[in-house]
């Protein structure tokens, strides 16, 4: 059977054959990585739940429970936190990796069973400031308004914060025939990654200053007449406003903000400029930050100076990274949004989407807290008393990574639905096993836009439900009369209907058409349309249909380093690994590849530490500490450490990352923060 790949936001084709109790992968056209090859090894592995679990009483231990017991005991604590509590006493977690249908039907749950505003999902620690600045400059968010082919023949591509050769190595073989094809490649990033390596011009930037290098690159295309005044003047509004914001980023203090030198800085602005189409990419390196939206603006702003978005072949795009980042992002699972990627604040989305749902407008509740913001006011915090969370592992993967754990721990009530027992489904009152990727239909969005079905191949073990079922399960016993169908493909219609005329429009995609092959872009309104591969050839979805220019400036550190905090730490991902790692640790090939978090420091830090390659340390910052062994390696900045964060425990990186949040998206500041690295003995003293 063909399907696709359970990871990341390429969503890769592969071909699944049945053997044994697991199955057999096979790739498709455009090849897998590591993760995608094993990822069938976790279909019948021991290690995934077979069956719901109940804790007697909060300390008690997990025990074995029929889904009777289990689902009655999750209906009885809602109903108890909302007596005493009120509507928003439940909260409901969702995920980036759930499909279409998932993500729909959960928000539906929160809005319409629960009638609760306390929703939002781990796609805001992802994709909300690429979302924001999108949605500023251009009036839509598709992550890249541009098909992926598009790479290919690109005269140029400016990649900030992004390591595709290790989370999504596929898309290196469109680089390397853009290279063959004459193009050049700019990477920015504080590590000197493989991504770093293969490129044309590597721009090792110091963590947190992107915003800096933007500017300061639209500051010497403006002075070397590279400008598209043309264009500005025909697409765009709030040119003048940048243009004056930008005259004081002069090279020279450009270099001293960015570590990136005056001559790289005009190699970049050269490559760009003499590209007949070029495109700038941002990914989490650029986004992860407390200016985060200011700081895709200020790339937004240099694309549109070069008058690229719009452009066939061109533009401005970001690099989802979740496996349905991109649709999870649409259809309600965020605080404030219905499906159809419209607004909870805007009477006539909610009109709409309550016909569709079968109640009156004003039973929608109000748009409620941002992910960060409801996990850290659960339990005693004055939140939510009682939580679902499903497809997320916030103990590894949310900031502050502590404080999270204790706010889930001071819950009445948490609900985990998981395929295995995840760091905090252990934490769980209820822990609910659910079916996977290859066991259930359901259409993704990938990092194009594109909507792909990805099929049942095998059936799942006995004992396991899907997500669908759970929430149709909990309705009912909520006493809720509205429909929460099972099928997947009765919910994507009903999500079709939810979505049509909003922005992002699915209602002329179906299962039928996607299933004969057809490549279907959003929005795509009516059966009889192809679909929208390339956005805004004509017009921006802006009400004027111009591009709006966003005037920002790089804002002082979140965190400056002190004498006690001296180094610049930035967080990420191995090739081995996908997120909070709940299911490729849980691989042995992988976790044999990779099987602990380290600290990468340059050899002149380590010395300076007087500490060893491999040798055990502990990392701190003014959240906490971590304890993990050293990676010397002079392919990082001298000022810069890294830890990659998929891994649980006294390793994890986000016991050590900053809840700073971006004013707008709220998105926390994952990329950079103050910290220090202490020899063992040292820092056991
Ligand atoms: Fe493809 Fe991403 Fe899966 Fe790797 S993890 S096989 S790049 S979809």
């Amino acid at each position: 059977m063909q399907t696709r790949c359970p990871y990341c936001a390429l969503q890769c084709a592969m071909t699944l054959t049945p053997a044994g109790a697991g199955a057999v992968v096979e790739a498709g056209d455009g090849g897998l990585c590591r993760k995608g090859w094993t990822s069938a090894a976790l279909l019948d592995s021991p290690r995934r739940l077979t069956h719901p679990w109940v804790r007697d009483g909060r300390h008690g231990r997990l025990r074995e429970a029929t889904w009777d017991e289990a689902l009655d005991r999750v209906a009885d604590g809602f109903r108890r936190a909302q007596d005493s509590g009120g509507y928003d006493a439940v909260g409901v977690f969702g995920g980036g990796g759930l499909t279409n249908e998932k993500a729909y039907l959960l928000g539906k749950f929160a809005r319409v069973a629960l009638r609760s505003s306390s929703i939002d999902y781990n796609g805001r620690f992802c994709m909300s400031s690429a979302t924001a600045g999108a949605l500023r400059a251009f009036g839509l968010d598709r992550g890249m308004p541009f098909p992926l082919v598009d790479l290919d023949d690109a005269g140029c591509i400016l990649l900030v914060g992004s390591n595709l050769a290790e989370t999504m190595p596929p898309v290196m073989q469109r680089l390397v025939r853009q290279r063959e094809n004459g193009g050049t490649l700019i990477v920015v990033d504080p590590r000197r990654t493989p991504t770093a390596d293969a490129a044309t011009l590597h721009l090792q930037v110091q963590p947190g200053t992107d915003l800096a290098l933007a500017n300061g690159l639209l500051f010497l295309a403006i002075e070397l007449g590279h400008v598209d005044e043309a264009y500005i003047a025909a697409r765009t509004t709030g040119w003048g406003d940048v243009r004056r914001a930008v005259s004081a980023s002069w090279p020279a203090q450009v270099e001293r903000a960015t570590g990136v030198s005056e001559p790289d800085l005009r190699r970049a602005v050269q490559l760009l400029a003499a590209a007949d189409r070029a495109m700038v990419l941002t990914a989490r390196g650029a986004e992860q930050h407390a200016h985060g939206v200011d700081t895709v603006s200020a790339f937004v702003n240099l694309a549109l100076a070069l008058g690229l978005p719009g452009r066939p072949g061109a533009g401005w795009g970001c690099l989802t990274g979740q496996g349905n980042g991109q649709g999870g992002r649409e259809h309600g699972q965020r605080a404030d949004q219905l499906p159809g990627y419209r607004r909870l604040d805007d009477p006539a989305a909610r009109a709409h989407v309550a016909a569709v749902w079968g109640i009156d407008p004003d039973d929608l509740p109000a748009p409620g807290r941002s992910a960060y913001e409801l996990l850290e006011a659960l339990g005693s915090g004055g939140g939510p008393r009682a939580l679902l969370l499903m497809g997320s592992n916030p103990v590894v993967s949310a900031p502050r990574a502590a404080h999270v754990q204790s706010r889930l721990a001071s819950l009445d009530l948490l609900v985990v639905a998981d395929v295995v027992l995840s760091e905090t489904a252990a934490m769980a009152d209820v822990v609910l096993p659910v079916a996977q990727w290859a066991e259930e239909d359901g259409t993704t969005t990938d990092l194009q836009g594109r909507v792909l079905l990805r099929r049942r191949a095998l059936d799942p073990p006995p004992g396991v439900r899907t997500d669908l079922h759970v929430l149709a399960g909990l309705a009912q016993r909520l006493g809720c009369t509205a429909t929460f169908p099972v099928e997947p493909r009765e919910v994507f219609d009903e999500l079709r209907l939810a979505s049509s005329g909003g922005p992002a429009d699915y209602a002329g995609i179906s299962y039928d058409r996607l299933a004969a092959g057809e490549a279907l872009h959003w929005p795509c309104p009516l059966e009889s349309s192809p679909g929208t591969p390339r956005l805004f050839l004509e017009r921006f979805a802006t009400p004027d249909g111009r591009a709006r220019f966003v005037a920002v400036s790089q804002p002082p550190s979140a965190e400056p380093v002190d004498e006690d905090f001296p180094l610049l730490l930035t967080t990420g991902r191995v090739a081995a690994h996908y997120q909070s790692g709940a299911q490729t640790r849980r691989i042995d090939e992988l976790s044999g590849d990779a099987p602990a978090a380290f600290v990468e420091l340059h050899p002149f830090l380590a010395e300076r530490l007087d500490v060893a390659d491999g040798e055990r340390v502990r990392v701190s910052t003014r959240r906490g500490e971590a304890f993990v062994r050293t990676r010397v390696s002079s392919d990082i900045r001298p000022d810069t450490v890294f830890v990659p964060f998929h891994w649980a425990g006294r390793q994890r990186a986000n016991l050590l990352t900053s809840d700073a949040l971006d004013p707008t998206s709220k998105m926390p500041a994952f990329k950079v923060c103050a910290a220090r690295i202490d020899r063992l003995e040292e820092a056991l003293r």
